[in-house]
């Protein structure tokens, strides 16, 4: 067993100790920082071993994917948080509403009304980042930008939801171009909404190729897959 479960440990700790001097180059506490684990195309059987090595956030894209996956680690460890950050249909929010714990991509208010009116009674508020699009026409996700606080705003006031944030997945940075450039806009509208009252603590963004970016510019959240779990197929 050792020898399959080192490689994922040791990919976790050195994404750990990449957040930390990230954290330490942009004046940061690395506990302002917290890490999901992206485990999509992976098993269950990778996650429990990323589980093993003290991982408790992870993110999953597909419903169907994730469904079983959920219930075989919730077997064994009921500490796990769950992040839904895929695209979200329609048809899908009854089970995304009953069996993750946050979801990123949320881009429109009729949505966000499924998820309220379709989280389960007693069950904690689904904490909430609204999807912003901060790469324009290069992106298909996302609000954009000036309807960002409507969204907000709708999103705050639906019972069983609690915003938390925004979440961004910017288009690649072309050779040369500042990676930090979009996060910087998205920063930007953070602090922005906050200035108008939301409260917010959750900056969605970052991920393996460019979480230091990401840090630099405030982010308090990273989705970390390939980094841990290897090249997906
Ligand atoms: C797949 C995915 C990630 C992880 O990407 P890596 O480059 O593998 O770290 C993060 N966020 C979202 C929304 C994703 O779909």
């Amino acid at each position: 067993m050792t020898h399959i479960s080192e490689p994922i440990a040791d990919r976790l700790a050195a994404v750990r100790a990449r957040l930390a001097a990230a954290c330490r180059a942009a004046g940061r506490d690395a506990a302002g920082v917290r890490l999901v684990a992206v485990g999509k195309t992976f098993g269950a059987d990778a996650l429990v071993r990323a589980a093993d090595a003290g991982q408790r956030d992870f993110g999953e894209n597909y419903l169907q994917e994730a469904l079983p996956k959920i219930a075989a680690l919730r077997a064994a460890r009921a500490d796990l948080v769950w992040h839904f950050i895929g695209p979200i249909q329609g048809n899908k929010t009854a089970d995304i509403a009953a069996h993750f714990d946050w979801v990123h991509g949320v881009e429109r208010e009729r949505i966000a009304r499924r998820l309220s009116a379709q989280r389960p009674a007693g069950a904690p508020p689904l904490q909430v980042c609204v999807q912003v699009n901060i790469s324009g026409e290069q992106s298909k996700s996302g609000i954009a930008p000036a309807g960002a606080p409507a969204l907000c705003h709708a999103v705050a006031a639906l019972p069983g939801l609690k915003l938390r944030g925004l979440m961004a997945i910017p288009a690649p940075a072309r050779a040369g171009a500042d990676p930090r450039a979009a996060y910087r806009v998205l920063r930007e509208l953070f602090e922005a909404l906050r200035r108008d009252g939301f409260d917010l603590d959750t900056l969605s963004a970052g991920m393996s190729d460019d979480l230091e970016a990401a840090i630099a510019e405030g982010a308090t959240l990273v989705r970390i897959g390939t980094a841990i779990f290897g090249t997906r197929t």
